[in-house]
């Protein structure tokens, strides 16, 4: 459906280069939701700007292949990837989209725009397209004549994954889609989202800081930290027995609500963009870390239950108490 082969998206900053998203690879197959989980500022919303080719002007390297349907949008030219990739085949719902809803314009027309802008369908017809969608994500008809202000945040950002879905994307990557909703209406955008991937078969990158949440709706789980993905597994496998030191550090910081075990917090803070540190970027947060670790950027291993970590805990290199 989707592969990404090592992807790279620096910026021009002002203290240098940032380096958001530092030679990410990954698959996501028809059908499959795959998270990206990490802290804020590891590069997720940066990877998901260079998968649809969605650039700032101080962008300093681009490089890498995005294929989607035997296109690779890193090398196409930016006026073929708005016509034939955005929307088309990929369709984003960005962080905070609630706020990116116009608010002098209905609701109706806005989710209707990509037909009529895009696709030259007469508004009639787009109309009609609307209702159906608007039905599929559980809001009513009065809804289409409605202003953004007069909605809710939950009935907000139905509109606004309306506005992706309306195309009938292949691919659709939601941007922490329910950070700024409070907890009930994130169960019940989680729950659209489960429902869409059932009915539609609907594949999905999901990212998100909030990795029990990740659990709730991922096949697949890539955990990003410093620009590069550390560990990618299956959730079933990942979430019970996480094999990288930050992964484990993560779901150790998660609350359980049936354990008298308290979230540990993890030591330090996620390293500056623009000057990583050498060797593992997660070294100096690592009790694991031997002098291996300080100066070698770690291989990527692939293990029994399929999963990929960049860690040498799980290679000859690391010493006699290696994992592997
Ligand atoms: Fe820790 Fe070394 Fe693995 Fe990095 S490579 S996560 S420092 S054990």
């Amino acid at each position: 459906m989707l592969k990404v082969e090592n992807l790279y998206l620096y910026y021009w900053g002002e203290k240098g280069v940032v380096r958001a998203v530092d030679g990410v690879s990954l698959t996501v197959r028809a059908g499959e939701v795959v998270g990206i989980v990490g802290e804020s500022g590891c590069g997720k919303s940066s990877l998901a700007n260079a998968i649809v080719k969605n650039l700032p002007r101080n962008v300093a390297r681009y490089e890498g292949r995005v294929i989607i349907d035997g296109n690779d949008v890193v090398s196409m030219e930016l006026e073929d990837v708005r016509h034939s990739i955005r929307w088309k085949k990929i369709s984003i719902v960005f962080q905070g989209a609630m706020n990116v809803l116009n608010p002098v314009v209905k609701v109706g027309y806005q989710i209707a725009e990509p037909l009529i802008v895009h696709e030259n369908m007469k508004k009639e017809e787009a109309f009609k397209k609307v209702h159906e969608v608007m039905r599929l994500l559980g809001l009513p008809d009065y809804v289409f004549d409605r202003y953004p202000h007069e909605l809710s945040g939950g009935m907000k950002q139905r509109v606004v994954i309306a506005t992706a879905l309306i195309t009938n994307p292949k691919l659709l990557i939601l941007d922490e889609p329910t950070s700024a909703l409070d907890v009930s209406i994130q169960a019940q955008i989680m729950n659209l989202l489960k429902r869409l991937k059932r009915e539609l078969n609907l594949s999905m990158i999901f990212i998100t800081h909030d990795i029990a949440l990740s659990s709730d709706i991922c096949d697949r789980i890539c955990v990003m930290y410093s620009g590069e993905i550390v560990e990618d597994g299956y959730a079933d496998y990942l979430l019970p027995s996480p094999k990288h030191p930050y992964t484990q550090k993560l779901i150790a910081a998660t609350p359980r609500l049936r354990s008298t075990t308290k979230p540990l917090y993890i030591p330090g803070s996620p390293p500056d963009l623009t000057s990583p540190p050498p060797g593992c970027r997660f070294h100096p947060r690592c009790e694991y870390a031997k002098e291996i670790c300080k100066n070698v950027s770690p291989k990527r291993y692939v293990l029994d239950d399929g999963s990929v970590v960049k860690c040498w805990l799980y290679g000859e290199d690391y010493g006699e108490d290696s994992r592997a």
